[in-house]
């Protein structure tokens, strides 16, 4: 590797951390704090205000959480500390699952995501069991506060995460009213993407002396490289799907492919090797040695695809990199002009590939700005695309053995000629049949074999499913099954050492369903939960109940009703301001089974 950004990276260690917290960021794969995680955290921990101007994609969860979590008192109270104010369900969800990711070293700490829409008697039990991290939505914050059900007295800290969309929501009254309410506060953040002139009012009127951290965008031009990108609405699978059909249809040469964690780049270069390319991983754990070596086959081909962090890729120089496809996308500007450039190298022309999760529009537009480039909307490759460039690829092998030496085999084709009579075309195509093996030249098109319900035929294959596996903690926020899925519950979890994989297995061999249609799976530590497209038939539930992983019976058995019907649930009116909230939980036809973390 050349000597390009050779300094030596900053680490979580160099935080002082607590060490259930670093414990925890080893676990996730963090290999370096994004930039605005190397500004913020040492603030936080300090016990400073601090305004951050930073989107989602950026790493501003961790860039909070961790420090405050690492300030967290003892535990053994469960009285609530840490007060989190987002302006939606879903996010409120997710950093509340990140804070008990973060957290999960930390003993007894408990962390409840609140939110309108959801049954009270379900907050209200877990607020009186205790809970010191509370995540919730403005409004259904006030109400608690209001009932007296969530006590304000304790809480130390509070983040107004998204400001500016919490404000956009029409919160504002909302969020200042929940401000004056908490005598004990010692400590704020505020994080925004932008900084309208409301929100900077907020911060000089409830901040003390706030430090403010603004992640500067660094201005580049990349010349030489067509940059695409591509919305990723799915999960992880198909994420994965996407990468495959990308590399199948791309004329490509050397392929690099950034990731956001360590863990990542084994588990998408795993997936790669399975799916028959030449591929490794390049990340921090593995020694210098090795990551030299790997590089040295990607030169000389005997591999054709890295999966690396940023850190790992840093001033990598390899003339025959064609593609660079962003897996995740980077956590700041910077990184994306460092890592498109490790293609288009010695003055060739090289491509960039970025996926973009709906969510991380912004991020894309300020990469734009950097970059001054439009980056051009791609469409997923179509089946038919794929087996036209294996078709074109069949071909050139022909055309390039034709190339080398035949003779030998020309005269045995002559002898079986005259032996058999046979027509040349014919034994031509018996000679394609046998180098191909097995494995069909075409893809097929995706179908789900055993197809449940005509009705969920058409949505269910577009369905953002997740199969990867979780830590206990992460998935004690659940998330409600996707429209068109239900939830079943299979009797084996972590203590039989039950892994996403063999519940993928096990429902894909035993129902001959296709593993497309297999979606959410969380595994607990006495059972694990899978989600299967909506109406299964009866005969593929009895077969799927009696299937084993490994010597033990699943019990897959249905929980609940079906996630089609919105529940029933009675909601206490509404003031008008809170429209946007309560039209968007409209929308959600389905209550967390849990929300006990
Ligand atoms: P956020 O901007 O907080 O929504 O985070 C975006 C994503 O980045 C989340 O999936 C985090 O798990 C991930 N993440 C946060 N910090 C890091 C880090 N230092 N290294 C790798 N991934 C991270």
């Amino acid at each position: 590797m050349s000597s390009e950004h050779e300094s030596q990276p900053f680490s979580f260690a160099d935080f002082g951390l607590s060490a259930p917290l670093l414990q925890a960021v080893n676990a996730a794969g963090y290999e370096t704090p994004t930039p605005i995680q190397k500004e913020m955290i040492p603030h936080v921990l300090e016990g400073r205000d601090v305004v951050g101007q930073a989107q989602t994609g950026t790493g501003k969860t961790a860039a909070f959480a961790l420090p405050l979590l690492s300030r967290l008192q003892p535990t053994k109270s469960k009285s609530p500390q840490i007060l989190v104010l987002a302006p939606t369900r879903e996010l409120a969800i997710q950093v509340a699952e990140s804070f008990a990711d973060y957290g999960k070293h930390i003993k007894n700490l408990n962390v409840l995501p609140i939110f309108g829409g959801q049954d009270y008697s379900i907050q209200l039990r877990q607020l009186q069991k205790g809970v010191q991290v509370v995540v919730g939505t403005p409004g259904r914050v006030m109400d608690h506060l209001r009932r007296g059900t969530l006590k304000a007295a304790t809480i130390h800290s509070l983040v107004l995460d998204e400001a500016d969309e919490m404000l956009r929501m029409g919160f504002l009254d909302d969020v200042e009213w929940i401000l004056d309410q908490l005598p004990g506060r010692k400590q704020t953040a505020l994080f925004s993407a932008t900084m309208p002139h409301n929100i900077r009012k907020i911060a000089q009127k409830y901040l003390n002396d706030p430090v403010e951290i603004t992640i500067k965008n660094k201005s580049a031009t990349a010349k030489t490289i067509n940059q695409r990108c591509l919305i990723t609405a799915g999960g992880f699978t198909k994420k994965i799907d996407t990468l495959s059909r990308i590399i199948e249809a791309e004329s490509v040469d050397g392929v690099l492919i950034f990731v956001r964690t360590k863990i990542q780049t084994v588990e998408i270069a795993e997936q790669l090797v399975n799916h028959g390319y030449l591929a490794a991983p390049l990340n921090g754990d593995i020694p210098q040695s090795q990551r030299l070596r790997t590089v040295e086959q990607l030169k000389s081909k005997k591999i054709d695809i890295l999966v690396a962090t940023d850190v790992a890729a840093r001033g990598l120089d390899v003339e025959r990199i064609s593609h660079v496809i962003n897996f995740d996308i980077p956590f700041d500007t910077e990184s994306y002009i460092h890592r498109i450039g490790r293609t288009g190298r010695a003055g060739r022309s090289g491509e960039a590939i970025l996926f973009v999760n709906p969510r991380e529009r912004s991020m894309l537009r300020s990469i734009e700005r950097a970059t001054r480039q439009k980056i051009t909307t791609m469409e997923l490759p179509s089946i038919a695309d794929i087996n036209k460039k294996r078709i074109e690829k069949f071909k050139e092998k022909i055309t390039g053995a034709l190339k080398g030496d035949t003779s030998f085999y020309e005269k045995l084709i002559e002898e079986y000629l005259e032996e058999t009579q046979v027509d040349p075309r014919q034994l031509a195509a018996a000679l394609a049949h046998l180098s191909q093996g097995n494995t069909p030249l075409l893809k097929a098109e995706p179908k789900f074999r055993n197809d449940p319900a005509p009705a969920n035929r058409r949505s269910a294959p577009t369905k953002a499913f997740d199969k990867r596996p979780k830590t206990r903690k992460s998935m004690a926020v659940q998330l409600p099954p996707e429209e068109g899925m239900e939830r079943f519950r299979i009797q084996l979890g972590n203590n039989e050492g039950v892994k996403p994989g063999n519940i993928v297995g096990a429902i894909a061999n035993e129902a001959d369903i296709s593993s497309k249609f297999i979606g959410r799976i969380s595994i607990f530590d006495n059972y694990s939960t899978v989600d299967l497209p909506f109406g299964m038939p009866e005969d593929v539930l009895r077969v799927l109940q009696r299937a084993r992983i490994g010597s033990k019976a699943m019990k897959l058995q249905k929980i609940g009703e079906a996630t089609s019907t919105p529940p029933q649930t009675s909601r206490p009116q509404k003031p008008k301001r809170r429209q946007p909230e309560a039209r968007k939980q409209n929308q959600q036809k389905v209550l967390p089974s849990s929300a006990t973390l």
